[in-house]
C-alpha cells in the first residue's frame, strides 16, 4: 500500500524547478492580469505566437523563477561546468532575477556582479547604454528582456560587445512574438495605455521582429548562435517547465 502510495505522490510533483530543485506537482501559469491588459488595450498579436515563453508553466511554486530563468540555469550549468575550475571568470548579471542570481553568485568560479540601473540590491547601478566596464573584461554576461525598454538599443548591445571578452559569451533575449513582422519602436511615448497597445508592455518601447533584432545584434559586431529543441539538450521540459519552442540567443565576440 506505501508502495502505491508513493508512486502516487510522486506522480504529483513530476516537476522539478532546475534552479531551486525542488519537486511539485504544477508550476503557476502566467498571470492573467497581463493577457487582460493586452485584450483592454488592443494590442493586436497573440502572446502564444510568443518564442520563448511558457504561458501554462510559467513560474516556479517555490523560488518564484520563470521559464526563462530555468533555461538560463540549465545553459549556464552546462557551459560553467566545461570551464577551468581552477580559474575565476567575471559574469555581469543585467536586471537579475532573483532565484538565478542567487544560483550564479554561488558559483566558486564565477566574479559575479549583478547590475541595473533601477533596482536596490545589485552590485553595480549602471546604464546599459553606457557601462563602467573596461573593454574586453568581461567573460559572460545575461542579458534578458532589457533592450526593450532602453532608449537606445544599438547604444546598449554595442556597450555589451565593447565589455565582452573576444571568445566571451553572453545570453541576449527579447520577448519575440513571431507574427510581428517589423519592429515598431517610440522611446519617447510615455502613455502605458498606448505602450500595452503599440508594445505589449507599459514599461517597453519597442516591440522586435525576430529578423531585424537578429540584424541589429549582427550589425554591431557580435556572433549570433540560437539554440533551439534540436540543440539544447534539455531531456525533459515538461518537468523544467521550458517550452519546447524556447530559442536561447547566444551571442559572442
Ligand atoms: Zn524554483
Amino acid at each position: 500500500m506505501y508502495k502505491k502510495l508513493n508512486m502516487k505522490l510522486s506522480f504529483l510533483s513530476n516537476k522539478k524547478c532546475p534552479i531551486c530543485l525542488t519537486s511539485f506537482f504544477s508550476y503557476i501559469k502566467l498571470p492573467t492580469f497581463y493577457s487582460q491588459k493586452l485584450i483592454e488595450n488592443n494590442f493586436k498579436h497573440d502572446i502564444n505566437q510568443a518564442e520563448t515563453l511558457n504561458i501554462k508553466q510559467y513560474t516556479c511554486p517555490t523560488c518564484g523563477a520563470n521559464d526563462r530563468d530555468r533555461l538560463y540555469k540549465l545553459y549556464w550549468q552546462n557551459i560553467i561546468s566545461n570551464l577551468n575550475q581552477t580559474q575565476k571568470y567575471n559574469f555581469i548579471d543585467f536586471a537579475p532575477s532573483q532565484s538565478l542570481s542567487k544560483y550564479l553568485k554561488n558559483i566558486p568560479i564565477l566574479n559575479y556582479r549583478s547590475a541595473d540601473l533601477f533596482m536596490n540590491n545589485v552590485d553595480d547601478k549602471v546604464d546599459i547604454q553606457d557601462l563602467p566596464y573596461q573593454n574586453d573584461s568581461i567573460d559572460f554576461f545575461n542579458c534578458s528582456h532589457i533592450l526593450e525598454h532602453v532608449f537606445d538599443d544599438r547604444k546598449a548591445i554595442s556597450e555589451l560587445y565593447r565589455i565582452l571578452k573576444p571568445n566571451g559569451i553572453g545570453i541576449l533575449m527579447v520577448p519575440i512574438i513571431l507574427s510581428v513582422t517589423e519592429t515598431i519602436e517610440d522611446p519617447l511615448e510615455k502613455n502605458e495605455a498606448i505602450r500595452w497597445a503599440k508594445f505589449g508592455q507599459y514599461d517597453h518601447v519597442r516591440l522586435y521582429n525576430k529578423q531585424d533584432y537578429i540584424n541589429r545584434i549582427k550589425s554591431i559586431g557580435f556572433k549570433l548562435t540560437f539554440l533551439d529543441k534540436n540543440s539544447l539538450q534539455i531531456t525533459d521540459y515538461n518537468k523544467n517547465g521550458i517550452s519546447e519552442k524556447s530559442v536561447l540567443y547566444i551571442v559572442s565576440k
